[in-house]
């Protein structure tokens, strides 16, 4: 059937007839405005990770848009290597920021990725694994619950432990060995499952909010998702938790599942709209920056448009959301006053976060207000860390060697907490301190776990 969010409004198309049918695919899908509003300047090149570690013109945004418009022009086939440059890109969307033209690069990728998604000849298995993921799980709340319940279990019943000692974990390729390594605690107890589906505002109510809890956010992080509630709480505001909402759809999206991403997006905002809420807030950059653009995502459907425009502008960033409208309680780093010295901290910006929620400020204003900290800038703190969704499974080679880079930076901060804003870059930065023995030194955690534990006086609900 088709999706009738699926289509994009294209103005000055080519009237071709592709042989190659991803070709016809990828010239229906794209938006070859976008395409030819590059004008080709190269401003964006310093700004992208795969360019900077190759030096290659393919692995640049400017590269991988002419690649784009070269095939909808029918100048080239989508062949392999076409296709390895699309999936090399991070999505991390740096080169938005820095493009005097205003080419929206993040929805060309997604446009690419969703129409060789269509023609893609996975094996049986890697079809099933999609089909079970995208399909199966992610947009199943209870499916996820039970998932992150039989999780808990392998990690707590000493089964892992059985798992490491069979030396079965070696079948596994060492990346993903790693990374199960530093997989937080599961839970089949979620925000709601522990909170409730309404909390109060400490003190006089500032606003109403509703959290965007997530999908392996509320399984992995769900401890995050609840010190977000107790946090926003302190600064005055009443959040609620719709039950009904769903994953945001950003994996779906950028494996070039779109219409699947659409059918979660239509969910979540009817489910948002009926929770009667000024503020939907997101404490993960990777989904925010998904849920900001749903009035995009949904323009083609008739029936949702107008609900994608309402929800689209009231998402924000739960640091920004502080700053701008909440009452900030106070924080004080403990250790300090032990130590007798400030305590070092730094951060590591979310891609998404900076580059499409507009959001890097508000974070580091924070950090600046924790009494007994010292907050130091790490260099390159606004470049990629190689996660990138699930790219860091997908693409280990490029994603480890963006790490290394990011590492030897945080290293030379000499801090003792490395902070984020989303789990994938969390389990990034665990991943890379992990690997450069500073476990003793340096701790990273999400920055609201963080200042939540830094309260001096709170309820404690
Ligand atoms: S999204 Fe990131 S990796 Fe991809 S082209 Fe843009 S800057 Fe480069
Ligand atoms: S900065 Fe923008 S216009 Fe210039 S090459 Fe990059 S994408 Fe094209």
């Amino acid at each position: 059937m088709a999706n009738p969010g699926a289509s994009t409004t294209i103005k000055r198309k080519p009237d071709i007839q592709h042989a190659n049918p991803m070709a016809q695919t990828l010239l229906a899908k794209l938006d070859y405005d976008q395409l030819t509003n590059c004008m080709r300047c190269g401003f964006c090149l310093p700004a992208c990770p795969t360019f900077r570690e190759t030096g290659l013109e393919p692995e640049s945004p400017r590269g991988r848009i002419a690649l784009m418009k070269a095939v909808a022009d029918g100048l080239m086939d989508p062949d392999q290597a076409f296709q390895d440059q699309m999936n090399h890109c991070l999505g991390c969307r740096a080169c938005e920021p820095a493009c005097p033209a205003d080419v929206k690069y993040g929805q060309l990728i997604e446009q690419a990725r969703d129409a060789i998604e269509d023609h893609a000849e996975h094996s049986a298995p890697i079809k099933g694994i999609r089909k079970l993921m995208f399909k199966g799980v992610f947009p199943h709340q209870n499916r996820l619950k039970w998932l992150g319940r039989s999780l808990a279990l392998y990690q707590k019943s000493g089964l892992r432990k059985i798992a490491r000692g069979t030396g079965i974990m070696k079948l596994f390729p060492k990346h993903l060995r790693e990374m199960e390594q530093i997989l937080p605690d599961a839970t089949g107890k979620g925000v709601v499952e522990r909170l409730g589906t309404v909390y109060p505002a400490k003190g006089e109510k500032v606003a109403r909010v509703a959290l965007f809890r997530g999908c392996i956010m509320d399984v992995m992080f769900a401890d995050t998702n609840v010190n977000t509630v107790k946090l926003l709480s302190e600064a005055g505001f009443e959040v609620v938790i719709p039950e009904t909402q769903v994953c945001c759809g950003a994996l779906h999206a950028h494996s070039g599942e779109m219409d699947q991403a659409r059918d979660l997006a239509r969910v979540n905002v009817k489910a948002f709209r009926e929770a009667g809420v000024e503020y939907i807030v997101s404490n993960a950059g990777g989904c925010g920056a998904l849920l900001v653009e749903y009035d995009h995502l949904l323009s083609g459907d008739p029936e949702y448009r107008e609900l994608g425009e309402w929800f689209a502008p009231r998402v924000v960033d739960v640091s920004k959301l502080l700053v701008e409208k909440g009452r900030i309680p106070e924080f004080a780093e403990a250790d300090a006053a032990a130590a007798a010295a400030p305590v070092t901290i730094t951060y590591q910006d979310s891609c998404h976060l900076r580059n499409v929620m507009k959001s890097s400020t508000a974070p580091r204003e924070l950090m600046n207000q924790v009494t007994g900290a010292h907050f130091c800038e790490m260099k390159d703190s606004d470049r990629c860390c190689g996660s990138a969704g699930i790219y860091n499974v997908t693409q280990p080679e490029m994603a480890g060697q963006i790490l290394e880079h990011k590492m030897e930076h945080a290293n030379a901060t000499n801090a003792r907490y490395l902070l984020t804003s989303n789990p994938g870059c969390l389990l990034q930065m665990k991943h890379g301190i992990e690997k450069h023995g500073a476990k003793d030194r340096m701790e990273a955690m999400h920055i609201v776990d963080y200042l939540y534990e830094r309260i001096g006086e709170k309820d404690g609900r």
